[in-house]
């Protein structure tokens, strides 16, 4: 039997898709919501996998702290940047990729996670990024113990739904 826990967290953020075609390639923003889910079997003396404590509190914690109210932006987009950096005061975070909802959900699981969850007995398996009402991208780690033994090194796969 497996256990599933998510610890849902909110954020406002801005961005833009650089090279995207239409109208995402325009500064914008949106109301995100990433639920951050903790798998497992085994739980502690007192039944839990992971504290839902811990969980807000880092989780919320970090991305107060880089993405709220910051915009995201690709690190190829340097127009974009150089923008960003003309306003004062400004809060940006530069990914290494296009900030999509994909790589939002695959950065938090590849890169935040593996910070956070470092003394916990069980790390992060998914990560869904909403980015409306009706659009979400997930990012999973491969369910095999030879994975969960060379996490964080093996990338996630991704998987995204648009509506
Ligand atoms: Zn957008």
């Amino acid at each position: 039997m497996s256990l599933t826990i998510m610890k849902r967290i909110r954020f406002c953020a801005g961005h833009r898709l650089f090279g995207h075609e239409g109208k995402c390639a325009f500064f914008h923003g949106h109301n995100y919501i990433a639920d951050i889910y903790v798998t497992g079997e085994e739980t502690d003396e007192v039944g839990r996998l992971v504290d839902f404590a811990h969980l807000k509190k880092a989780f919320k914690g970090w991305i107060d702290e880089n993405w709220d109210h910051a915009f995201l932006l690709n690190v190829s987009d340097e127009n974009g940047i150089d923008a960003i950096k003309r306003v004062e005061p400004s809060k940006y975070f530069i990914l290494p990729y296009n900030p999509t909802a994909e790589n939002i959900a695959k950065y938090l699981l590849e890169n935040v996670a593996v910070e956070l969850m470092e003394n916990q007995p069980h790390s992060v398996s998914k990560v869904v990024i909403w980015e409306t009402e009706d659009s979400f991208a997930e990012a999973s780690v491969e369910q095999s113990s030879e994975f969960m033994e060379s996490y964080p090194e093996v990338s996630a796969f991704v998987k995204s739904y648009h509506g």
